[in-house]
């Protein structure tokens, strides 16, 4: 199936599950007697309720989707989805209050009833993981551990949500919405076990180990994996993988890199990683034979779509070249001679990671390289400063609004380059972003 075609039917399915129990309840006889401020608040609970459940689709990876829609834009839709759902669950009982204010005893937690209780707890736990997610850097929270508390929190939103909704029982008495809900909570715990059972267990059989660890400049290590008992791993240019290194891949202790080496190199795998925390600062400290866990790929980071071939514009900024590096390694080895402008942003010409393998790269490939420096070079041919829109149609062709952008660095580093593309009519469809940040 084509990929726009998967795209746009994951997406309906998506939205129709969302909706699912709104639609049951406009469609299907439910049972009477209630206003409509009553009915009102409680669709908007149960669509947030379907929303929030349906978070863990998106982010299971399941294969059909994996290479459909970018990450970012996954990740991006999961943070939007999570809020939008707080704040329909949260008017629910707010609504109730407004409509009924005799509904306010149902807050005291020593003499609601149990069917308050549950709700208050689900919607309590909703209020705390939307908190630690926005705000996780403010609170210095560690990854790791956010995420095992993201983790829990998921589990006793849904339980109590349960709960909740078989507790108040008033339109599940209704057959078809009864069946709605047994739906959406299969597919719940469906991607549940898809995500921490059987993902993993395919993973376990597919074991890679250390071969090398070449140092690079900067604090930054490539790591060139090689399979074990299996063929490799297939993937596109520009795709990013989950790792762990000696630790079980039933953990949540697992790391996203984009691959670096070239996607007809199947015998061995290849990561560039810069040390910035505990996880990746043990990467340097690897002697070789360790064992790793490969998750993916993942990602449309890929110069492969039509859309690509008018010639490419790669913005990178320091280890945000490593998806680069797959594009380039994967093209020179098709021998592709289609028009590649590549600006490379870094700290100081000491800090440049690949420089001798870009500038070989540049003679087997029709690539023109453009480094950008903060500190200016002595030796090095070097732009000063930032990437600029300026310096972009300084240096491209006359056609530039025609090119494919790919651009991948920090954060503010792609949002300063979305911006100037954006200035320079750059459509959007022709720009792909990779952003190091999850959450
Ligand atoms: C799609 C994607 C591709 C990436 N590709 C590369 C690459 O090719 N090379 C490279 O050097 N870096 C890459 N990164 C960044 C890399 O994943 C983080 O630097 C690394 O996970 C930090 O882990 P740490 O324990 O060393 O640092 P920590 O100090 O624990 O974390 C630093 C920050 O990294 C992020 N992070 C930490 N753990 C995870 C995790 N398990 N999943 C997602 N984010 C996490 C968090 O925002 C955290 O605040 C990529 C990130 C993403 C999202």
């Amino acid at each position: 199936m084509k990929t726009k075609t998967r795209r746009i039917l994951a997406l309906l399915i998506y939205i129709t599950l969302i909706f699912l129990p709104l639609i049951v309840f406009l469609l299907f006889p439910m049972p009477p007697g209630r206003n409509f401020w009553r009915d009102f608040s409680v669709m908007l609970g149960f669509v947030g309720l379907s929303m929030a459940g349906l978070q863990f689709l998106p982010t299971a990876r399941i294969p059909f989707l994996s290479n459909v829609f970018d990450l970012d834009g996954i990740y991006r839709v999961h943070h939007i989805l999570s809020v939008l759902s707080v704040l329909l669950i949260f008017l629910h009982p707010v609504i109730l209050l407004v409509n009924n204010p005799y509904t306010l005893l149902l807050l005291n937690p020593f003499t609601a009833p149990w069917r308050a209780q549950a709700g208050l707890i689900g919607l309590a736990a909703l209020v705390l993981i939307a908190i630690t997610s926005v705000l996780r850097k403010d609170l210095k929270l560690d990854y790791n551990a956010w995420h095992g508390l993201h983790d829990l929190l998921a589990l006793v939103i849904a339980v109590f949500a349960i709960i909740h909704l078989l507790k108040v029982n008033y339109y599940m008495t209704a057959p078809a919405m009864r069946v709605a809900w047994l739906v959406e909570i299969i597919i719940w715990i469906g991607a549940a076990i898809y995500m921490r059972a059987i993902k993993p267990w395919q993973i376990s059989r597919r074991p890679f180990t250390v071969d090398r660890i070449i140092p690079e400049v900067a604090e930054t290590y490539t790591l060139v994996l090689k399979p074990i008992g299996h063929d490799g791993l297939d993937f596109h240019a520009g795709q990013v993988a989950w790792l762990n290194i000696n630790s079980s891949p039933f953990t949540l202790h697992r790391n996203p890199f984009s691959i670096s080496g070239s996607a007809h190199q199947k015998d061995e795998l290849r990561f560039s990683i810069k040390a910035v925390g505990d996880f990746t600062s043990m990467v340097g400290q690897l002697k070789g034979g360790e064992t790793v866990y490969v998750d993916g790929p993942y990602g449309s980071f890929c110069p492969d779509a039509p859309i690509t071939q008018n010639g490419l514009v790669m913005l990178a900024g320091g280890i945000g070249i490593a998806p680069i590096m797959s594009i380039l390694h994967t093209l020179a080895d098709q021998h592709d001679q289609r028009p590649l402008f590549l600006f490379y942003g870094n700290h100081s010409e000491g800090k440049i990671p690949f420089k001798a393998e870009i500038e070989q790269l540049s003679k087997q490939l029709n690539l023109q390289v453009t480094h950008v420096l903060e500190i200016p070079a002595e030796k090095l041919e070097s732009e000063s400063g930032f990437i600029t829109s300026e310096l972009l149609k300084r240096k491209l062709p006359q056609n530039y609004a025609d090119l494919y952008y790919f651009i991948c660095g920090p954060l503010p580093m792609i949002d300063a380059m979305e911006a100037n593309l954006h200035a320079m009519h750059v459509p959007g469809r022709q720009v792909n972003s990779e952003k190091y940040e999850m959450a």
